[in-house]
């Protein structure tokens, strides 16, 4: 179970503002290791957009949240009744891995792209994680990389400084606001908070 995260007032727009140029970053180091393999999302057969990823910051939430304020009246209706769909089959289906299409995902395009969530950003391609204390940890592409580019060496893509980034502007933002719950949410559940 998850508390309901702040609203974006609550949190302020510095935050916000912030995370967006986290988000920048994160957006050219992928760009530039997936450009490395020659790698390219379009028309993907597997579409990542069908993985049930959970988020786990307010600051991703809020952000989505103000993306989605902005979509016309009917955009947002449709978004919703998909999103209801979504997690009705999710809690008949609770196992992880790939079920329904993200109920922002409209016609193969993420129509909030720009708001996205940040593992939507960095999924794809091979990484790795710095953790003190631990060896390096190595995660693999997804599985059209694997198709398309496996056979290639690997090019260091390094999630560390972004997720630590992430975890220290949120840190930062909920102690201002005093906030201290667990999230836990898809998209589906972002889009249908009160
Ligand atoms: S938020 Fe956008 S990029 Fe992420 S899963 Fe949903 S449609 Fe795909």
């Amino acid at each position: 179970m998850t508390a309901t995260p702040p609203t974006a007032a609550a949190c302020g727009r510095p935050y916000l503002d912030a995370l967006e140029a986290l988000f920048a970053d994160m957006d050219d180091a992928y760009r530039c290791a997936a450009s490395h393999y020659g790698f390219h999302c379009e028309g993907c057969e597997d579409n990542c957009c069908r993985t049930r990823f959970h988020h786990h910051t307010c600051l991703e939430v809020l952000y989505l949240r103000e993306g989605f304020s902005h979509l016309s009246s009917g955009d947002r209706s449709a978004v919703e009744r998909d999103a209801g769909v979504y997690s009705a089959d999710a809690a008949q289906r609770p196992a992880k891995g790939r079920g329904r299409m993200c109920p922002l995902n409209r016609d193969q395009r993420c129509i909030l792209y720009n708001h996205r969530p940040m593992i939507c950003r960095l999924h794809g391609i091979p990484h790795e994680l710095h953790r003190p204390g631990r060896p390096p940890a190595r995660g693999p592409g997804c599985e059209a990389f694997d198709r398309h580019c496996g056979h290639l060496p690997y090019r260091s893509f390094d999630r560390t400084p972004f997720y630590t980034r992430m975890a220290e502007l949120e840190r930062r933002m909920r102690q201002a606001i005093g906030f201290s719950d667990r999230v836990h949410l898809t998209v589906a559940d972002i889009i249908l908070l009160p």
